[in-house]
């Protein structure tokens, strides 16, 4: 009984999302520009595309997404390091 009526709100929620829009928030920064996103009534996730667009997340979307999310923090933590973008001969 309690399945059905746990099914049955679910069931709305995905009525909720056809009939006005799902309604995200951003989960995880990826980089700047990419985002993983949720919706917070079917739990339906996605992700930017490489052309701006959202579009669902999938598992090799997940997985192109953990790529470039070590190389934005390595490309990060290197402008952290040289902050002018310059090496120093000195400082190494
Ligand atoms: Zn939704």
């Amino acid at each position: 009984m309690l399945l059905i009526i746990i099914k049955k709100i679910k069931d709305l929620k995905n009525l909720f999302c056809k009939l006005f829009q799902h309604e995200i928030v951003v989960k995880t920064d990826v980089t700047k520009i990419v985002k993983e996103y949720e919706c917070i009534h079917c739990k339906k996730q996605f992700t930017t595309s490489d052309k701006g667009k959202l579009i669902p997340l999938t598992t090799k979307r997940k997985e192109t997404n953990k790529v470039l999310k070590s190389l934005y923090q390595r490309r990060k933590k290197i402008k952290k390091l040289i902050p002018n973008g310059r090496l120093k001969r000195s400082s190494l």
